[in-house]
């Protein structure tokens, strides 16, 4: 087996073999790039390494020398030899980039001999002994796992004997003594003497790079960023080229184009007389990139010009590392670049108008979930520098946002009347906060998790959200936290970074987003592209806009209830609740709420203009609605004119054990047919006035929640259509309207083609069915689903992204037996997995018509939806 390959062997497919670097190594080399020598020891033989109880077998250690010898004839320089000594950097490299997580050991091959051919061959005594002392440092903790600080104390006392301020200040014969201390620590902590045979320390050098695969760093960088741990590192054995031997020499690090911007101009740093980790260390100031230009003119144009050649070659954005020795330039590694999301479109967008990809490349480039960073407020990178950090949060909804505190939805409003910018601060929201959650510029929560209702919220609205943050103490009742020794009271100023969960002290400017320019062009393609339809989640006009202005091409979902939690129209849903035997009292409250609902719909329809709404009947369990603590309790009592005990027995009464599993949904309706008649009446009178008064072609579509027996919807299909047919021959109306239902019980999915006989569109709702499928709770599962990923059990949290194998087979079927009955049912998703990339790329793979999601999702689902089409 061909365990080791010469760069000349290689080309930039072959990352999984010969790692990202080794891959870009060698296809500079085969595209007739300056790139000093060498060879790859590949991935596979650290898999074997291990395999092998962390032993290098012989025929790799063979493969090892003989590609030695090669390199040793192609450079004429040989391994050890006094005169001409070979010297070699040992670096590692995986498929993936893991910058910083591995180990490098430079200028390996010196000993005591060959370290005067070094000083003999650059007529520089210094300098030999400059890279010797380094080599020994470096190998000594690398590969024997000495501290570092055993080493920088010997040089650290040298520089103080001699008065010296500088590294550079050392002599030959200062470093000498180094040297020969620096053996001495080998000696004293390995029991043995520093390897002098340069052939034993490639062996070894090459095994610590295999093992430092399996360091702390790099197994908590692979696990924070999804790369698996048993695809090892590759090794690359390069000679070595100096950017410190003299004036005449440097190195650097550039992109090919502005990795924040995305402007088409190279970027970069680069330091004269250094090596490589001297620019990245920060000991010296690097100077840009453009004055090279002025340094050495003849290096900077070959160096512009092989970038441009890279760039072409790759067809993306690089990211690239030189050196210049005695005024002579070598390629030491070129990769794709890291960029922010502004400049991945930007480049993206330029690169097609160059010519250089296809619109498809440039959409298939792009990650969705990136997108994110440029559709919300977001620091000013001056001011957040001068920000102090007081604690760390959940990132639950991202965006910067910054006010004065209030610690109650009732103070938040009241402040926003008055003009304040503010952030309501919670030990956790419920329901009744959804108004200040939406007057606030942001959330603040110390309880919760990822899906805790501050964060689903924040989600929805496209609000900032820090929750669970542990770290400060909430007293809600003394309007204050503290966090460490600070207290904060109500009025005081912060700021939130809900994409990191920071919280900082004061208040931080933001800069809005801007969404035309490339982002806009980079939107235009994707719905050239997609075949899925995007719709959002909004539940009022000012979300329903902001969607539009997204992208939205209609309403999937308009959950009813937060409507009905407004202060005004509280009391009356809560006489309507509590109307309980009385069918008239109830009727009374019903009508209270008509004009209010209706009002709701005809603001939504105009936000809308003409596209299709969607409008779910009331689904949550009533008792929600209802007050919990006794003061409230108290107040509805004598509100309603009812004694404070049977105020207490009807709630109690209305209380569920499992209310997830209870007298919700499609249930309510069955047992109150009033509600679900009322609710009709208001979303045909107003799609009646918003079509007569605007002109607007609205077609509403009426939605029954969590039906799982046929009868169930054949029974509230009825009294739907009753009532729309009275509205609409009470209006003298000719308005269509369909009635569908959604998707959201396993059994529903089951008998999806007895269904689709009455149902004229379905929506599926993930987020129920994924708790009923699984029998998780989603509103507890957070609490175990972290163990579950840790241990293995779960890939990923099935509320994030689509279980594909469960429940997305109740998905297929459902669709499957829907199209049974009618071929062109139309089918969508309105589930927190609407707005996921990788579930939308499930949903166009099974053939729905759209997906819908919050609003702040919807360019993210136009671009995974183009992706998943191509
Ligand atoms: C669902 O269950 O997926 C859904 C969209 O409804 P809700 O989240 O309101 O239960
Ligand atoms: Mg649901």
């Amino acid at each position: 087996k061909k365990w080791v390959y010469l760069f000349k062997e290689g080309n930039a497919n072959m990352k999984e073999l010969l790692g990202g670097k080794g891959a870009g190594l060698a296809e500079m080399t085969n595209i007739g790039l300056p790139v000093p020598g060498g060879f790859t020891v590949t991935t596979e033989a650290c898999t074997e390494y291990y395999n092998q109880d962390q032993k290098l077998s012989d025929e790799i250690i063979g493969q090892i020398n003989d590609n030695l010898a090669i390199l040793e004839k192609e450079c004429e320089k040989v391994f050890g030899n006094v005169d001409n000594p070979l010297l070699v950097s040992v670096r590692s490299g995986a498929k993936f980039s893991m910058p910083g997580m591995m180990d490098t050991i430079l200028n390996l091959g010196l000993n005591d001999e060959t370290v005067a051919g070094i000083a003999k061959s650059t007529n520089n005594e210094r300098f030999a002994f400059d890279s010797y002392r380094r080599f020994i440092q470096m190998f000594g903790d690398v590969v024997q796992e000495i501290s570092k600080d055993k080493f920088d104390d010997v040089l650290d006392s040298a520089k103080e004997k001699n008065g010296y301020k500088d590294d550079t200040e050392l002599t030959a014969d200062d470093l000498k003594e180094i040297v020969v201390a620096y053996k001495k620590i080998v000696k004293e902590e390995t029991g043995k003497d520093f390897p002098l045979d340069p052939k034993e320390q490639l062996l070894m050098a090459i095994e610590a790079v295999f093992r430092s695969w399996n360091n702390n760093r790099a197994i908590s960088y692979r696990n924070m960023n999804d790369i698996p741990h048993d695809i090892g590192t590759a090794v690359n054995v390069q000679s070595m080229v100096y950017g410190n031997m003299g004036d005449d020499c440097g190195t650097g690090v550039a992109f090919t184009r502005n990795p924040a911007t995305g402007q088409k101009k190279l970027f970069g740093e680069f330091l004269i007389n250094a090596q490589g980790e001297d620019v990245v260390a920060g000991i010296r100031t690097p100077k840009d990139i453009d004055e090279l230009k002025d340094i050495m003119p003849d290096v900077y144009k070959q160096f512009h010009d092989t970038a441009a050649l890279l760039e072409n070659h790759y067809k993306d954005m690089q990211d690239i590392e030189f050196t210049i020795e005695k005024s002579k330039l070598f390629m030491l590694q070129t990769r794709t670049g890291k960029r922010t999301a502004a400049a991945a479109l930007r480049a993206a967008v330029e690169m097609v108008e160059e010519g250089l990809i296809t619109k498809e490349e440039a959409i298939l480039r792009l990650d969705p979930l990136s997108l994110d960073q440029l559709l919300h407020p977001t620091f000013e990178a001056e001011a957040l520098k001068a920000a102090e950090l007081l604690a760390t949060g959940l990132p639950a909804s991202p965006g910067a946002a910054t006010g004065k505190i209030y610690f109650t939805a009732e103070a938040v409003c009241e402040a926003v009347a008055n003009g304040e910018e503010t952030l309501l601060v919670r030990k956790e929201t419920s329901p009744e906060d959804i108004e200040g959650m939406y007057a606030a510029n942001g959330i603040l929560t110390a309880r919760g998790g990822m899906t805790s209702h501050a964060a689903v919220v924040a989600r929805g609205m496209g609000k900032c959200c820090v929750a669970g943050c542990e770290m400060i103490k909430v007293d809600e009742a003394a309007k204050k936290f503290v966090v460490g020794n600070q207290t904060f009271t109500e009025g005081d100023f912060i700021s939130l970074n809900g994409s990191t969960g920071n919280v900082y002290k004061g208040s931080i400017k933001t800069v809005t987003p801007e969404l035309s320019g490339h982002f806009g062009q980079i939107m235009k393609w994707s719905d050239e592209m997609r075949k899925l339809k995007v719709r959002t989640n909004a539940d009022t006009p000012n979300d329903a806009s902001v969607a539009v202005q997204f992208g939205a091409e209609g309403i999937g979902l308009c959950r009813t209830e937060h409507m009905f939690f407004d202060e005004h129209r509280l009391p009356s849903v809560r006489r309507m609740i509590l109307a309980e035997s009385s069918k008239e009292l109830r009727e009374k409250a019903l009508a209270e709420i008509l004009p209010m609902q209706k009002e709701d719909f005809i603001g939504i329809y105009k936000a809308m203009e003409g596209r299709p709404v969607t409008v779910r009947l009331l689904d949550p369990p009533l008792h929600e609605f209802l007050p919990k603590e006794t003061k409230d309790i108290e107040a509805l009592a004598a509100d309603m004119g009812i004694a404070f005990e049977d105020m207490v027995t009807v709630i109690h009464g209305l209380e569920e054990f499992n209310p997830m599993l209870g007298h919700r949904g499609c249930r309510l309706a069955i047992t109150y047919p009033e509600i679900a008649e009322m609710q009709t009446r208001a979303i045909m009178e107003a799609a009646i006035e918003v079509k007569e008064q605007d002109g607007f072609d609205v077609i509403p579509e009426i939605m029954i929640p969590l039906i799982g027996i046929n009868e169930e919807l054949t029974y509230l299909d009825k009294v739907v259509r009753n009532i729309a047919e009275l509205v609409k021959k009470e209006k003298n109306s000719d308005i269509k309207y369909l009635v569908g239902t959604m998707m959201e019980i396993p059994r529903a999915t089951l008998i999806a083609d007895q269904i689709a006989e009455t149902a004229e569109f379905f929506s599926f709702g993930t987020n129920d069915l994924t708790q009923m499928t699984y029998g998780f709770s989603r509103d507890d599962a957070g609490k175990f689903i972290t163990d579950y990923k840790d241990k293995g059990i779960l890939p990923n949290d099935p509320f994030q992204s689509i279980d594909v194998e469960g429940v997305g087979k109740l998905v297929e079927m459902g669709v499957m037996l829907g199209r049974k009955t009618k071929p062109d049912l139309k089918i969508g998703v309105c589930g927190e997995h609407g707005g996921d990339p990788k579930s939308i790329t499930f949903f166009h793979n099974a053939g729905l018509s759209y997906v819908s999601c919050s609003p702040f999702r919807v360019p993210i689902a136009r671009l995974a939806a183009a992706q998943a089409a191509l």
